[in-house]
């Protein structure tokens, strides 16, 4: 391969499950920018905040990194087709790395609730696409059962498969490898809870191989209207404009609580409207383009920040997982329009107030 840039399981291998037998795989996934963010941490008062901008991954979110993996994984085992359920973004870079390593890629959505952009991404790359009647986490049983039915041999590419996680953790390790160090708070958005549980597991392994003397504190943040883990209960009806953590029984739940009691972190919720205030806030301060639910963990750090709950100092990382591009209909939603103008300097200074 004429590739002179590392692919994410080369650069990692030692950290993951793949040996000789693996198939190389890679779209350019991981290696994703560390930025400081000074102006949103001036507004937090968190001078100390950066963000690890995962919208910068091939299919633009961070379920590249997983999704190398588990499509390298199902190649080895000599699988023919992939499956996956998802809230958009899984089905996005299922279906790319599905077409590159020639598998069929089939999608199960819940109806009208994916992203636009999303929805393009799995459909262009040639996925087959199901829209299902119901919310992901009917979506994620339909699929576990077809993926069980051995008339029809698919592997399923769900965060419940155990690579995507293995995959995953290498964004911790990035983190790591940037700052010298872990950052003394890991903000990052909960779903179906699979990423801080893997985050958690990279911090961990980091330390054990003595590369980090400390590990971060975890902090989840679901939306309000999607908040089981705060709750103690599964949400049969979840609703939120952050579609990427709609999820009412997320599959790695006790995972994600153990992240958090393990690290002295804390799993809490925020509202579409403090969600939707970040994304923009980060927008205007910063020019970083996220998706809505990626904007979760920057709106609970400000409302942490502003309850005392930051200490003095910190070094505050939160995680933005996917690319704003994806979601056209919330960005509309907050944005000034167009001014229109003849074409004239004259007529253009005049829309300026010049
Ligand atoms: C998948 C996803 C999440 C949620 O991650 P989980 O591992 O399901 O908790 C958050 N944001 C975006 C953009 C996602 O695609």
């Amino acid at each position: 391969m004429s590739v002179a840039r590392q692919s994410l399981m080369d650069r990692y291998r030692r950290y993951l499950p793949v040996s000789d037998a693996t198939p190389s795989l890679t779209l350019g996934e991981g290696s994703t920018p560390l930025v400081a963010v000074p102006r949103l941490g001036k507004r937090f008062g968190v001078p100390g905040l950066h963000v690890k901008v995962e919208g910068q991954n091939p299919t633009g979110s961070f379920k590249d990194r997983g999704m190398v993996v588990a499509v390298a994984k199902a190649l080895e085992g000599g699988a023919r087709a992939i499956i996956c359920a998802s809230t958009g973004n899984t089905s996005a870079s299922a279906a790319a790395y599905g077409a590159a390593a020639g598998l069929e890629t089939i999608v199960v959505l819940p109806a009208g609730k994916i992203a636009t952009g999303k929805l393009l991404q799995a459909l262009v790359a040639g996925a087959r696409v199901v829209a299902v009647q119901g919310n992901f986490d009917a979506a994620l049983r339909v699929v576990r059962e077809l993926a069980a039915d051995e008339r029809h041999p698919v592997t399923l590419v769900n965060s419940v498969n155990p690579f995507r996680l293995e995959g995953q953790k290498t964004a911790a390790f990035e983190v790591c490898d940037d700052l010298g160090r872990a950052p003394d708070i890991l903000a990052i958005p909960v779903g179906n809870a699979g990423n801080i549980s893997a985050y958690w597991n990279g911090f961990r392994e980091y330390r054990a191989a003595g590369l980090i003397p400390d590990l971060p504190a975890m902090w989840g943040f679901q939306a309000a209207g999607a908040a089981p883990i705060v709750l103690g209960h599964p949400v049969a009806e979840p609703d939120t404009i952050a579609t990427a953590i709609r999820i009412g029984d997320p599959a790695s739940w006790d995972k994600a609580v153990a992240a958090r009691d393990e690290s002295g972190g804390r799993i809490e919720a925020v509202t579409d409207a403090e969600i939707v205030a970040a994304y923009r806030d980060l927008a205007r301060d910063e020019g970083i383009f996220c998706e809505p639910s990626s904007a979760a963990g920057l709106a609970g750090v400000r409302k942490l920040a502003e309850a005392g709950a930051v200490p003095a100092g910190a070094i505050v990382v939160c995680v933005l997982t996917g690319n704003g591009l994806k979601d056209p209909a919330t960005a509309e939603s907050v944005i000034d329009a167009v001014m229109d103008a003849g074409i004239s300097a004259a007529e253009v200074q005049e829309v300026l107030g010049w």
